[in-house]
């Protein structure tokens, strides 16, 4: 049996237990809504210490929770009463400029990843906010500006070191455990803890992009148009449809703060003299009514809405694939969308076209290459006494848009706690290979709190 005592004999980083300095502080996580008591939080300084928490958890029988950014809406990265492994304190990033390709510590956020290869004019895709964990976002699959261009995280992810169930630390690759490789690439937190990823890197320095925002009466016009625009237009446009509530910026005139727009979000990664020709389509299907797009470093434009969703928001998230936007799709979007309650929440509609679609969907375990776009209605706001009326907002939106959808599941990222009975949809055909990688790699499921793959042998 290890005592909390023998395992601060084994580690570098802090051991925090209830009553500790700094409890309260390191077992909070990005939702306010998981008020959370582990046991133990081991705040990892190295893989080493990471090897010493598995054993730990493991040798006590107490739920272990592994914790990159700590964004998981379901608070995956916190438990009561077990073990919080957090990776935050593992986020250096090293850059390899001549192979392109760079390092990231498995408590690495994009900020920390876009800030160091930005310096060598390089990137690789990962989110729209740069609070939001390397880890976990990788590990589901990884949208973001990038990704019609550049493919998924998951496409561009070269190795991991990841620590085993048994801890053992083991490197994954197209070379080396290539059936781990391929489960960590969209299987989630299910195997392992990722305590190095490596990435590929790719030319992107100054971008054309940002938002542009237009009346809600155009909301028919913008979604039909994005909906055919977004299948041929040139792979280095990154581009969103999001509804949003006016917050006071500058660019936004003084009498339109607080009123509902919804907007087109883009990232042209292409020649910047290309960018009016190619964003064209967009300003001619409706009249702008306030914008903010320009050339801007790529880091500029992924810290550029972390302002509306600071930690400490209360989450209630919904999501699916979607096959094609009908036209049924669109006006449930629209009377939905009316109804965004507040500035910090929205509904995306990502398209995983492009680079996405050229990957097979056998190749990772991220099934779901046929579909067109991700939608996710991100409920997101600062009072507690609104969380009975915001949850049935997103609950509302989702049923009125499911139905158009064309598939049962969505992006394992995009989940909320009461979307567990989806795993197996959201993980679609691959399912049942994840299923038998889970069993050779965690056959106890010390790994369950995510969503979760039983250990099987379909
Ligand atoms: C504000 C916001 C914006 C977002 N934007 C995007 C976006 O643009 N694109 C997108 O694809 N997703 C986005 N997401 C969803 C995001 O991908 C998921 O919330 C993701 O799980 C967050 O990863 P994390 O490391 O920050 O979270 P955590 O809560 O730390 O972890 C989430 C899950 O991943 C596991 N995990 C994390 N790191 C590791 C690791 N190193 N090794 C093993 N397991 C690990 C955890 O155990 C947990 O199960 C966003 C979420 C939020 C809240």
């Amino acid at each position: 049996m290890s005592t909390i005592e023998g395992l601060r004999a084994r580690v570098r980083g802090p051991v925090i237990g209830p009553g500790d300095d700094g409890y309260d502080e390191h077992r909070t996580v990005y939702n306010a809504m998981h008020d959370r008591r582990p046991a133990v939080i081991v705040r990892c300084a190295d893989a080493a210490d990471v090897i010493a928490a598995v054993h730990h958890a493991r040798e006590n029988d107490l739920d272990l929770a592994v914790r990159g950014g700590g964004h998981s809406v379901p608070g995956f990265g916190t438990c009561t009463g077990g073990v919080v492994v957090d990776l935050s304190p593992m986020r250096y990033v090293s850059v390899d400029p001549v192979k392109r390709t760079a390092r990231a510590g498995g408590g690495a956020t994009w900020g920390d990843f876009d800030h160091a290869t930005h310096g060598f004019g390089l990137a690789t895709t990962g989110g729209i906010i740069s609070t939001t964990g390397v880890g976990g976002l990788t590990l589901g699959g990884g949208i973001g500006y990038l990704t019609r261009g550049l493919g998924l995280s998951i496409d561009n992810l070269l190795s991991a070191d990841v620590v085993t169930a048994d801890g053992r630390q083991v490197t994954a690759s197209d070379y080396q455990n290539e059936d781990l490789f391929w489960a960590l690439r969209g299987g989630g937190g299910n195997f392992g803890v990722v305590t190095a990823f490596e990435f590929e890197l790719h030319e992107c320095d100054t971008i054309v992009g940002g938002p542009l925002f237009y009346e809600v009466d155009d909301a028919e016009a913008v979604l039909q148009l994005y909906r055919e625009y977004i299948d041929g237009a040139p792979e280095q446009l990154g581009c969103f449809f999001a509804w949003q509530i006016a917050p006071p910026l500058p660019f936004v005139p003084e009498d339109r703060v607080g009123d509902l727009f919804c907007a087109m979000v883009t990232c042209w990664n292409g020649p910047l003299d290309k960018a009016e020709a190619v964003m064209k389509p967009l300003r001619d299907v409706a009249e702008v009514k306030a914008e903010h797009v320009g050339p801007m470093p790529y880091p500029a434009l992924n810290g550029a809405f972390d302002g509306l969703v600071p930690p400490g928001l209360q989450h209630y998230w919904k999501a699916d694939f979607v096959t094609e936007l009908s036209d049924d799709a669109i006006a449930a979007h629209i009377e939905h969308g009316m109804k965004t309650p507040v500035v910090n929440s929205t509904m995306h509609l990502y398209p995983i076209n492009g680079a996405v679609h050229r990957v097979g969907p056998d190749e990772t375990a991220f099934g779901h290459r046929d579909k067109k776009f991700a939608a996710v209605i991100a409920g997101m706001w600062p009072d507690p006494a609104d969380n009975e009326a915001n949850t049935q907002w997103v609950r509302d939106y989702y049923a009125a848009i499911h139905p158009h959808s064309g598939s049962d599941g969505g992006y394992i990222n995009f989940m909320a706690e009461d979307d567990a009975h989806r795993t197996e949809a959201n993980f679609g055909r691959n399912y049942g290979r994840l299923a038998q990688v889970k069993a050779a790699w965690d056959p106890d499921n010390l790994f369950h709190l995510n969503q979760n793959i039983e250990p099987g042998s379909r």
